[in-house]
């Protein structure tokens, strides 16, 4: 049942005030993952949306990997990381952007993907949508098609949902 579900990730989810600087209010899911089945929960749910239509689950550092590798798993496709700059050790393509808080660039390795693998994003929350974007950007350069962006949480008033729509196919954003 979606709505029990939904219930029950939004209890395990908590609001830190001020954190990382003030004025943000930072989405903490570890008592999501510390639940067994919370997480599973999760994840099952996850995976039961793309199997079957995805070769490839791309985890965004950091929050994003947790998620994304037991999908991968369970959705019997490849798990790729989309990292912050510097971490990856082979050729990269690499993508700047604006978040809520600061500025970073991630990397995704240039073979990462089979030409014209289907691709699904996870990460766990959307807050402007510049992570997402510029990830969508990196798997378009490496030459894989993105079919879907999964996020555990969506933070509405940033819009980062009106941002992505231009370069998403519809439907393709979900989240819980
Ligand atoms: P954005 O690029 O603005 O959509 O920011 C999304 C990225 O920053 C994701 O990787 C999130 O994990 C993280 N993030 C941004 N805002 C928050 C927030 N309020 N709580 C938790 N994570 C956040």
């Amino acid at each position: 049942d979606p709505d029990e579900l939904r219930k029950l990730l939004d209890s395990r989810i908590r609001d830190v005030p001020d954190w990382p600087k003030p004025g943000v209010v930072f989405k903490d899911i570890s008592p999501l993952l510390a639940d067994p089945v919370a997480f599973a929960a999760l994840v099952d749910a996850l995976a039961e949306r793309c199997a079957g239509r995805v070769d490839k689950v791309v985890g965004i550092e950091a929050r994003g990997f947790i998620l994304a590798a037991p999908v991968a798993l369970r959705a019997r496709a490849g798990f790729v990381p989309v990292r912050k700059a510097g971490k990856l050790p082979c050729a990269t393509y690499a993508q700047s952007y604006e978040l809520e808080y600061g500025s970073a660039t991630l990397e995704v390795h240039q073979d990462a993907f089979a030409a014209g693998d289907r691709v699904l994003v996870i990460d766990d929350v959307l807050a402007t949508g510049g992570t997402v974007e510029a990830t969508i950007d990196l798997i378009r350069r490496a030459g894989a098609e993105v079919v879907g962006v999964e996020v555990l949480l969506e933070l509405g008033f940033l819009d980062g949902r009106a941002r992505l729509a231009p370069v998403l196919p519809d439907g393709a954003l979900e989240s819980f």
